[in-house]
């Protein structure tokens, strides 16, 4: 079955976001395993990796997605680009240290110079970046964006690309937000939508590099190339795509997240929601 969860907060210590995502009955989780909007983050000490291990070990979450800092732009040049580089490395080991398999990743913006080039800088950044980070086992995986600003990785097209140059299907794969993809120009509303859409996946990436979903509504309209999450079935998308995703024996095991707002019906609201659409 699909392991439904949300995105939850790690503060006070790592090992905290175990107990948040158990309290609310979450099969997943992801989290920020530093301060995202920060370069530097401290070390992660070997006894809060083991905190945090053990923690998750006696728990009821199956899995633990990472999400990458927002500061990460690999389509850029110059000394962000090195940057961050360094910083996904960074995160790549901490993840190692946790034992978190998946690490999702904006794949950036190319700043004006062409999605063409963006691209191609991307991916040339991946490959250094599991070069560097040869003996690790975590993937990461490129989320779809809304297509927003020079925003990259808009289409599944574009993303299967990236992967396609990085090489190490190992190493990389696909997280897919319907909000993004919907504000990208993705119809998902009604069942054949979803069916296209996942036919479209098969064809150009293969489901099995479908590392998680973002289930998150949108509060825009198709193709706005904006990107503002709302309330499950609160939003233009609608209920329908999430019950077909989360009932979906194609998606056995994969993390299906909420990143919808925290107010309102809140997390406890939306896991409910999803748990009903699946069914049990
Ligand atoms: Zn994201
Ligand atoms: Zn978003």
């Amino acid at each position: 079955m699909s392991l439904i969860g949300t995105h939850v907060s790690a503060a006070g210590g790592i090992w905290n976001a175990i107990s948040r995502g158990e309290s609310l009955g979450c099969e997943s989780i992801q989290i920020f395993t530093r301060n995202q909007l920060q370069w530097k983050a401290p070390p992660i000490s070997e006894s809060v990796a083991a905190r945090f291990m053990a923690a998750w070990r006696d728990s009821s979450i199956v899995r633990v997605v990472a999400h990458a800092s927002y500061l990460i732009n690999l389509a850029s040049e110059g000394k962000t680009r090195e940057r961050s580089i360094a910083s996904l490395v960074e995160e790549i080991n901490r993840c190692e240290q946790l034992g978190i398999d998946d690490l999702v990743l904006h794949p950036g913006s190319h700043l004006g110079e062409g999605a063409e080039r963006g691209k191609e800088l991307v991916s040339e950044a991946l490959r250094k970046v599991i070069e560097r980070t040869g003996s690790a086992r975590t993937r990461i995986l490129i989320e779809t964006m809304s297509g927003q600003g020079h925003t990259i990785g808009s289409t599944i097209e574009d993303i299967a690309w990236i992967l396609e140059k990085v090489g190490d299907h190992s190493r990389a794969g696909i997280c897919l937000d319907t909000c993004h993809l919907f504000a990208g120009g993705y119809e998902l509303r009604g069942r054949s939508s979803y069916e296209r859409l996942v036919r479209s996946v098969e064809k150009h990436v293969g489901s099995r590099h479908v590392g998680c979903w973002h289930l998150n509504d949108s509060k825009t309209d198709m193709g706005s190339r904006l990107d503002r999450h709302e309330h499950i079935g609160e939003g233009y998308i609608g209920s329908e795509v999430f019950t077909c995703i989360v009932s979906d024996p194609l998606w056995e095991e994969t993390p299906c997240l909420l990143e919808t707002p925290k107010e309102g019906p809140g997390d406890e609201g939306n896991l409910a929601l999803l748990k009903k659409m699946r069914g049990y």
